[in-house]
């Protein structure tokens, strides 16, 4: 039996015991205006395999109050870079919590610790504590153009790669001023979309499914 296979069967319940700061929350709970789009719940990832079987997005408690902070201040946006934007912006997230069962089947489909977090040690989201984010209008709900799409390991989705149009790295900048001042996230130099939150990281890691 394939290991990955083995993890999904054997998964035990875990989470529904924690409690304050790390309990798992859904996010659209909190933050009913912002806009999911769980692309591991699709095939369009880097893996092409649907690795989840929902579009609720779990993250822990703190990190959603940090977001709040995040939305709140992206609603206000009324002008960005020489473009208005009637009904401010808002975040788009990509993933957040994520279980460990699916880490072991990244890991599995690609173990390569550049792209997939290994399982052992195991990923921020892991831990409800990362999270993939973009810009969207909040008037069309499109997304502000970025560097790359998400899950693109090529230099280009490095914080410190600036051969892109003038208008993009505003708009990558503008997401890391935001989470970085406003919500208190970290960033991680190779990805334009992944912020952590310190406290949360040493959270557990969990098991929790999302139903
Ligand atoms: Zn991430």
């Amino acid at each position: 039996m394939k290991k990955w296979l083995l993890y999904i069967i054997l998964l035990p319940l875990w989470g529904f015991s924690q409690s304050g700061a790390d309990e798992l929350v859904n996010v659209r709970e909190l933050i009913p205006d912002i806009v999911l789009d769980l692309r591991y719940n699709t095939t369009n990832n880097f893996i092409g395999e649907k690795l989840y079987s929902t579009d609720e997005c779990f993250l822990s408690h703190i990190v959603v109050e940090r977001l709040i902070l995040v939305q709140d201040s992206l609603r206000n946006i009324r002008l960005h870079d020489n473009i208005a934007y009637p009904q401010g912006l808002g975040l788009k997230i990509w993933d957040g919590y994520r279980p460990r069962a699916v880490q072991y089947l990244m890991w599995d489909i690609l173990p390569d610790p550049r792209f997939v977090a290994n399982p052992e040690f195991g990923s921020s989201h892991n831990r409800g504590a990362a999270v993939d984010v973009t810009l969207v209008d909040n008037a069309t709900g499109e997304e502000l153009p970025m560097p790359t799409d998400f899950d693109d390991f090529s230099d280009q989705a490095g914080h410190n790669y600036t051969n892109l149009p003038a208008n993009i790295i505003a708009n990558r900048l503008l997401l890391r001023n935001l989470m970085v001042d406003v919500g208190g996230f970290s960033l991680l130099n190779t990805e334009w979309w992944h912020y952590s939150y310190g406290p949360a990281r040493v959270y557990p890691l969990l098991d929790f499914q999302m139903k």
